[in-house]
């Protein structure tokens, strides 16, 4: 019987330095058993063996490298480690349990008590309530600012801020941040920056070369790409990841073997996920703002978004969601919203289909009614994450809406 050999098989190693993204996206970080499998294999095991006491206790110990029980060290969740971090350009990743996970794991390995963060007040709505509700109670205050306006970052810095956090472009408006900018003044103030870059994936944006020190994802969206599972990642320099590593490894807020198999298999098809998410997402951007009844659009994409130099700066694309204002309020987007017939109400997002989403009322609906105002959220807002169905058939679905205004 054949000794199974975990050495990287590949004729070429991967890394961000020699390949392109699509082909990072496919190839990077496989490790070939001996059994010589072609497709990424799965190992579906809590803990691993060894072939001696002597080897148990040198893996314990740290004194040599190997698999050791799966809360800490799988191989498929480390192959999804090494794909996912060659496309963003980090030294290191960190798969996590969820998108959350990987932003409370960031939180509770590298800030404590007495430390403060500056948010954008524009960030996924956990997001929010985490910082708010839960790090507080660890001692982390947060403030959170205008995620457009450079001066409220800058004067929202304490001299014990010790991180940064941002997503751009925003959920659901589409407001930028320059991340250039914002991490010359973390770096300033010797703090670090962290971007949530679950909306354009690295295919579109890749914060760590822009100055930021972590990124963090929300695999259960673009990552996975067909709505299957929930996971998320952290990643950065080896130094930062060490850390939080380690607050996966103790926390347990871990990715399963089956999760990190289907976010490497999604990960192969993003470039043109992403490509063709994009080119829809901007046809019906500029096709819903010339429709009677719709009064705004909210897309990076379209020219005269107030932002779309910045865009064009620190994107090489726009992604695929897009937000936009109907006439009338709250039952007017409710009456838009039913009349559809394909498109899938769901409150999630970086599907392959096109999910609809009334955000006042669902995704941002628990935010107190002054918070949403001041946050742009208005009762005749409807979200659109365009999936990559053909174009005729959403701008059909979305003409129902139109004529039920
Ligand atoms: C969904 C989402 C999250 C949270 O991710 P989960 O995987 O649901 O925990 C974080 N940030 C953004 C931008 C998201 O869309």
């Amino acid at each position: 019987m054949t000794k199974p050999n975990f050495e990287h098989q590949e004729r070429i190693q991967f890394t961000s330095e020699d390949a392109e993204l699509a082909t990072l996206a496919v190839r990077a970080g496989q490790l070939r058993t001996t059994e010589g499998e072609h497709s990424d294999p799965i190992f579906p095991t809590s803990s691993f063996v060894y072939s001696s006491a002597a080897e148990a206790a040198a893996r314990f110990g740290g004194d040599e490298p190997g698999n050791i029980y799966s809360r800490f060290t799988n191989p498929t969740v480390n192959a999804f480690e090494r794909r996912i971090a060659a496309l963003e350009g980090a030294e290191r990743a960190v798969a996590t349990s969820s998108g959350m996970a990987a932003i409370l794991s960031i939180g509770l390995s590298l800030l404590q008590q007495g430390d403060h963060v500056v948010c954008s007040r524009s960030v996924f709505g956990s997001t929010v309530s985490l910082f708010e509700k839960y790090l507080s109670r660890a001692g982390i205050a947060t403030t959170f600012v205008d995620p457009k306006d450079l001066s409220a970052w800058k004067a929202a810095i304490q001299p014990n801020t010790r991180l940064l956090f941002l997503e751009t472009p925003s959920n659901p408006l589409a407001e930028l941040t320059d991340i250039e900018a914002v991490a010359e003044l973390a770096h300033n103030h010797d703090a670090l920056l962290a971007v949530d870059n679950c909306f354009l994936t690295p295919i579109f944006q890749q914060p760590l070369a822009l100055g930021a020190d972590i990124v963090i994802h929300s695999a259960t969206k673009y990552l996975d790409g067909q709505g299957r599972c929930v996971g998320g990642v952290c990643l950065g320099s080896d130094k930062l990841m060490e850390e939080v590593f380690g607050f996966i490894r103790t926390g347990g807020a871990c990715m399963s073997p089956f999760n990190a198999w289907t976010f490497q298999k999604g990960l192969e098809t993003l470039k043109i996920r992403m490509e063709a998410h994009a080119s829809n997402a901007l046809a019906m951007a500029s096709w819903l703002k010339a429709q009677p009844g719709i009064e705004k659009v909210h897309y990076s994409g379209l020219a005269d978004h107030p932002q779309h130099a910045l865009a064009k700066r620190q994107q090489s694309g726009f992604g695929g969601v897009l937000a936009f204002e109907v006439a009338g309020g709250k039952e007017a987007a409710w009456r838009f919203i039913d009349a559809t017939k394909m498109v899938s109400i769901t409150g999630n997002l970086g599907d392959v289909k096109t999910t609809i989403t009334h955000p006042a009322t669902t995704t941002h609906g628990r935010m107190s009614v002054e918070a949403r105002a001041q946050a742009g959220i208005k009762d005749n807002l409807i979200r659109l994450s365009v999936g990559i169905e053909a174009l005729e058939d959403i701008q059909a679905d979305m003409a129902l809406g139109l004529a039920a205004l």
